[in-house]
């Protein structure tokens, strides 16, 4: 038995993100197509890290806005209020909700910023060739998968206040231009997360033992 483990890129074979089959990389030059779904074919997502990197960057910019701008206008009668995402979480904490704003706490402001935190990781450990905790770093770009479309709580809590409030007329309730903001943050780690290949994790790896070799 052999310790190493051989991977396809190493024998030249290409697998096809779309059906699974694996072929014989072409020789010669050009995009590779899938013969059995014509699908571009390539051993590691092209300029996975640098495509990553600016979808990171651009979610990164637009967590600013998205926790300092307001997340919802109320107008009624007595008045209008702006809320963001903090004052909302220490209103509702006040009122004696500590459990909702622990939810809204968690989904809104730790669970994107512990992505953002995450996909750096990835892309700076990815970048140095790391070999530290391979399995760790794999688990965790699932983690970040998996959490991507469940994060958008906020834009819901929103959009369900606005329709029952609507429903009373006395006051309005708006989403703020941190929504927008927010849905930014969340579609744009979505995209990053898609955009890195977990298959760069353990190429360093292959490297490192071919090296050792
Ligand atoms: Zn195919």
């Amino acid at each position: 038995m052999n310790e190493t483990p051989l991977t396809a890129a190493a024998c030249g074979l290409l697998s096809c993100h779309v059906c699974g089959l694996v072929s014989k990389a072409a020789r010669t030059g050009g995009t590779a197509h899938c013969p059995r779904c014509s699908t571009r074919l390539h051993f590691r997502k092209p300029n996975s890290v640098a495509r990553t990197w600016a979808l990171l960057i651009a979610a990164g910019i637009m967590y600013v806005p998205a926790n300092l701008l307001p997340m919802m206008e109320t107008r009624s009668l007595f008045g209008s209020q702006d809320d963001t995402i903090m004052s909302g979480v220490i209103y509702l904490w006040h009122s004696g909700s500590w459990d909702l704003a622990l939810v809204v706490f968690i989904a809104s402001i730790m669970v994107p910023l512990l992505k953002l935190i995450a996909l750096t990781l990835l892309l700076v450990s990815v970048q140095r060739r790391s070999v530290w905790q391979p399995v760790q770093r794999a688990k965790l770009y699932r983690l970040v998968e998996l959490v991507g479309r469940w994060s958008m709580l906020d834009i819901y809590v929103v959009s369900i206040l606005a329709a029952l409030v609507q429903i009373g007329s006395l006051a309005t309730i708006k989403a703020g231009p941190a929504a927008m903001a927010f849905g930014a943050v969340v579609v744009l780690t979505m995209f990053a997360a898609m955009q890195f290949d977990p298959r760069l994790i353990w190429d360093s790896l292959q490297k490192e033992r071919h090296e050792h070799e």
